[in-house]
């Protein structure tokens, strides 16, 4: 697929700044490579930073012409880049690292999963936690779209190591309420929701767990707040066979849990299908995973203009195979990257991900790196913030040992990163 295809460049609507209003004196980055993302790669160029906001990218001769008040900092033969943006992870889930089996496929992860969680109690959660958000800023990632049903701690040391959009998740095949749903939740969490806190949303869980009125109602939700939603949507062979069917190896477990599935209307159609005839899908919709989605289904995706989050490594442990992400590019679905949780993959190095795309899908360096920053933000509803490097967006930069993009993707893999401020 070529740049021109997929329109990596195409220009934008800019913040307005004010460039000599700032307070601060501005300091001029230098370095042998700019990835703004939003153009091409700039040889020996330059950054423009005041007060934490870009005020102008581009060559380095023409930038040190125009801010000769900047004092400059040069970071040599290095990449300048935004930080990453993990799509998708579940950071209560990081204490359950090494314990569950993989490959056994979605019914007996979730057995295995459930099993071990039992296990933890909070401490362990807590410092897993923590160790999971160092982890993340070490290789790179600076804002993690998050899913939790546990207590949310506004204003905490968490957005201080990652800035966090976070999912609340919600479920219940039979529930008819979402306020039912959220009633079952922890009291700060409930708070944050009631007082509509910034960065703070509902995902549910996925179709097969979650009844057609509460996905409705979640939508509604999000709609009225105008705040992104989030699902699991078409991960495993074994849920488009129980929403064809109603059958399968989910139906059984969701009777060995109590959660009667044979009374689950059975919605006779795959996973895009069933969550777009529910009005769920639209440009304020996440859906994680999309690896089985018909070529029917495509259309339908791009029609509604929900982004997706692809999480390849976390489909490979599980079993699921890999998602179509050729064919969801070329629809002109906005995809971005993330880990998932450490109870189906190893590490949360996003460029891991990157590189299983870039070998196993063939995609292009360059593709994968917008992916993994500016599709992340935009998929998560930051993108007015950050995702790239332009004038009026937040500062949130890495520099890599490496001075192309596919040389970022091998040193970032190794954490030859450090983080520039
Ligand atoms: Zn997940």
């Amino acid at each position: 697929m070529t740049r021109r295809q997929i329109n990596l460049y195409s220009p934008r609507s800019r913040t307005p700044v004010s460039p000599r209003q700032t307070r601060s004196r501005p300091l001029l980055h230098r370095a042998r490579l700019v990835i703004p993302i939003t153009q091409p790669p700039i040889e020996d160029g330059a950054v423009v930073v005041a007060d934490g906001r870009i005020l102008d990218v581009g060559p380095f001769p023409l930038i040190r012409r125009q801010w000769p008040e900047a004092s400059a900092r040069d970071h040599d033969e290095t990449a300048l880049l935004p930080t990453l943006v993990n799509g998708h992870a579940h950071l209560d889930l990081s204490a359950l690292a090494g314990q569950i089996h993989s490959k056994k496929g979605m019914a007996e992860w979730i057995r295995s999963l459930l099993a071990a969680r039992e296990q933890l109690d909070e401490d362990d959660l807590q410092k897993a936690r923590a160790l999971a958000r160092d982890s993340l800023r070490a290789f790179g990632t600076g804002i993690v779209g998050d899913i939790t049903s546990s207590e949310i701690h506004p204003g905490g040391k968490f957005n201080e190591v990652v800035i966090t959009q976070t999912f609340v998740e919600v479920f219940g095949l039979h529930c008819q309420s979402l306020e039912v749903a959220i009633d079952q939740l922890p009291p700060g969490t409930r708070k944050s929701l009631a007082n509509n806190q910034e960065n703070v949303s509902l995902a549910a869980h996925a179709p097969y767990t979650t009844s057609a009125t509460l996905l409705r109602q979640v939508k509604e939700w999000g709609t009225a707040r105008d705040k992104i939603v989030s699902i699991h949507a078409a991960e495993s062979e074994e849920e488009i066979l129980f929403l064809n069917s109603g059958r399968g190896p989910l139906r059984d477990l969701l009777e060995e849990r109590g959660h009667e599935p044979d009374r689950w209307e059975v919605p006779g159609c795959g996973t895009i299908t069933y969550l777009d005839r529910l009005g769920f899908l639209d440009s304020h919709t996440l859906c994680v995973h999309a690896v089985h989605v018909s070529e029917e289904e495509l259309p339908m995706l791009q029609r509604s203009g929900a982004g997706v989050c692809l999480c390849p490594r976390s489909n490979l442990f599980i079993g699921h195979g890999l998602p179509p992400v050729q064919q969801l590019l070329e629809a002109h679905i906005t995809c971005s990257i993330g880990t998932d949780s450490l109870a189906s993959n190893t590490d949360l190095n996003l460029f891991e991900e990157m590189t299983v795309l870039m070998e196993k899908s063939s995609i292009h360096p360059d593709i994968v790196l917008t992916m993994a920053t500016l599709n992340g933000a935009r998929n998560l509803g930051m993108a007015s913030q950050y995702g790239s490097l332009e004038k009026g967006k937040r500062w949130l930069a890495i520099r890599v040992a490496a001075t192309d993009s596919e040389g970022i993707v091998a040193a970032g893999r190794q954490g030859a990163l450090e983080w520039v401020s």
